[in-house]
């Protein structure tokens, strides 16, 4: 169903500030829930490739080997209007701009490593999940 999945990851940050559990209370809080997950290391390559869009941003490099630098957990959620609920729930990209409560807010180290990605678009998240997890129920 439209609108029904996002996928998100907890950025290297986030896992190596310990923070996963915390991170993912609030996810659950936020009405969220976790259908599919996994903890793994990112090669530069497979960063690059998730990253592609951004392929001509200034910060493209800077990202491609922070996301490769440790450790994430990827995982695949469930709302109704989830993409948008969960980009409410994380906040802005650059912590000093998010709102107080958010995600990104609370466990934030900076523009760069800013703990939680949220995929931008009913697309995409479909996109991002099929690129971590193989035989996803559908929802
Ligand atoms: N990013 C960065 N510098 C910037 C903008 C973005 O390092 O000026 C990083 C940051 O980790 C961000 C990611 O690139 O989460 C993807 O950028 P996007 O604009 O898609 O932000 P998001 O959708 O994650 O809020
Ligand atoms: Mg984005």
């Amino acid at each position: 169903m439209a609108g029904k999945i996002t996928f998100t990851m907890l950025k290297p940050d986030a896992v190596e500030a310990n923070n996963i559990g915390p991170i993912l209370a609030k996810i659950n809080e936020g009405g969220f829930r976790i259908v599919a997950m996994k903890y793994l290391r990112l090669s530069p390559e497979q960063a690059g490739q998730f990253y592609a869009v951004h392929k001509e941003r200034p910060f493209y490099g800077e990202l491609v080997s922070y996301m490769s630098s440790g450790p994430i957990v990827a995982a695949v959620l469930t709302k109704d209007n989830a993409v948008a609920d969960f980009r409410k729930l994380i906040g802005a990209t650059d912590p000093t701009k998010a709102e107080e409560g958010t995600i990104r807010k609370m466990f934030a180290k900076s523009i760069a490593a800013n703990a939680i990605h949220g995929s931008d678009s009913d697309e995409n998240a479909q996109i991002e999940a099929n690129f971590f997890f193989s035989q996803l129920e559908r929802f």
